[in-house]
């Protein structure tokens, strides 16, 4: 593999509690699988170091990575540290839940040059976090946004949930004043998507429980981001916003199909235009492993259609949009900027406007129909173009 990567993704699969929403790979905490997750993860950074790379990202997530104690913690940064060439100006986050973070955990963080951190805060009504399981309330997550200020992390983030059962456009906004109270810098805002086999997703099934309208939803989503711009907060993804200068660098990594690697259970990487996902079950991943092996289960080249469906997809999410050179593709383009969905600058530069971005599944779709359909489009876009990039 020739192609460097600069950015790491490290998947820590433990949570004190399981929320019912979540299908994200996650296990209860139990010292044993913990022992066999580091000891496995350290094996898998050994094992990877070889592959040329130069570290500018590091985001560790999960699962809840501040299940994990000190000891633990200090384990798998030492070996980070150890295996990877690291840039100075490294952007580190960790996620942390509020509730389950502790003043040494942060210290220790802190001292390994972690620079961000994204809370889980999900919603600032006690009520609902109750109804999503969280382990947290919310003084929890204010307390926690103090803790950090206090030991001197500036740069945070806070998620949260949009679209919840029972959610009223009202509850919604509660929550966006409060978050914007706290002195953080990023907010990422989630609309609520189930999984079938989530909890959640049963009882919506079941008709226990309704999920907001389409309309609501809508309104939820247009009123935030006029909010939270008036608030300081530049949209600069479908899901993110920043204070100037505040953007996540490493997701735009993934925006913008840059080369990175995954560690641990679950986790995907991206590098040589191979994407590659890791056994999901932590006794598998840790199988391959121990045997010397990396615990790739999947790997797919993408080229062709699929790498221009990936251009078009996730370079569309950002707000600075795609430069577009096919005059054909500007042409069909223009019809959704007539309804006011995308903008096309004088040098055909696409993006979408807020309504597009509420609307983004359905534009894609149309869009990546009409370039399969249209013989111009495909053998331009698809056979020359996208393939040079
Ligand atoms: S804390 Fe996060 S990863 Fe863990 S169960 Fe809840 S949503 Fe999933």
């Amino acid at each position: 593999m020739e192609e460097k990567f600069s950015s790491l993704y490290l998947h820590i699969p433990f949570c004190l509690k399981k929320c019912n929403y979540c299908a994200f790979y996650s296990i209860p905490y139990d010292t044993e699988k913990v022992e066999l997750f580091v000891s496995s993860i350290i094996k898998e950074m050994e094992l990877t170091q070889i592959i040329p790379h130069h570290i500018n990202t590091i985001y560790i997530g999960g699962g809840t990575p501040s299940s994990l104690s000190v000891n633990y913690l200090e384990k798998i940064f030492e070996n980070l540290f150890k295996f990877y060439k690291m840039d100075k100006n490294l952007e580190f986050t960790v996620e942390i839940n509020p509730g389950a973070i502790k003043k040494e955990q942060i210290e220790l963080f802190k001292s390994y040059g972690v620079n961000r951190i994204s809370i889980g805060a999900q919603s600032f009504l006690d009520k609902e976090l109750k109804f999503l399981n969280r382990i947290h309330n919310s003084k929890d997550i204010k307390a926690t946004v103090n803790n950090l200020l206090s030991l001197g992390i500036e740069n945070i983030s806070i998620d949260l949930l949009y679209g919840i059962p029972k959610q009223t456009l009202e509850n919604f906004r509660f929550s966006l004043q409060k978050v914007t109270l706290l002195e953080i810098k990023h907010i990422s805002l989630y609309e609520l998507s189930l999984d079938k086999k989530t909890p959640l997703a049963r009882k919506i099934k079941e008709g226990q429980l309704v999920l907001p309208s389409e309309r609501t939803v809508e309104k939820m989503y247009l009123y935030a981001s006029e909010f939270l711009d008036k608030k300081g907060f530049h949209k600069y993804e479908i899901s993110n916003f920043a204070k100037q200068d505040y953007e996540c660098k490493h997701n735009i990594v993934y925006w913008q199909r840059k080369p990175y690697l995954g560690l641990g259970p679950s986790a995907h990487s991206f590098i040589g235009g191979i994407r590659f996902s890791n056994y999901e079950e932590l006794f598998s991943y840790a199988k391959n492993l121990r045997s010397n092996k990396l615990a790739w289960i999947n790997r797919e080249k993408i080229e062709g259609f699929e790498k221009l469906k990936e251009i078009i997809i996730l370079g569309l999410r950002m707000k600075d949009g795609i430069k577009i050179s096919n005059p054909c593709l500007i042409e069909f383009l223009k019809d959704f900027m007539s309804l006011n969905l995308v903008n096309i600058t004088d040098d055909n530069t696409v993006s979408l406007t807020d309504k597009g971005m509420l609307l983004s599944n359905e534009i894609f779709a149309r869009v990546l129909l009409h370039i399969e359909n249209c013989l111009v489009c495909k053998e331009e876009l698809v056979d020359h173009l996208w393939n040079e990039k």
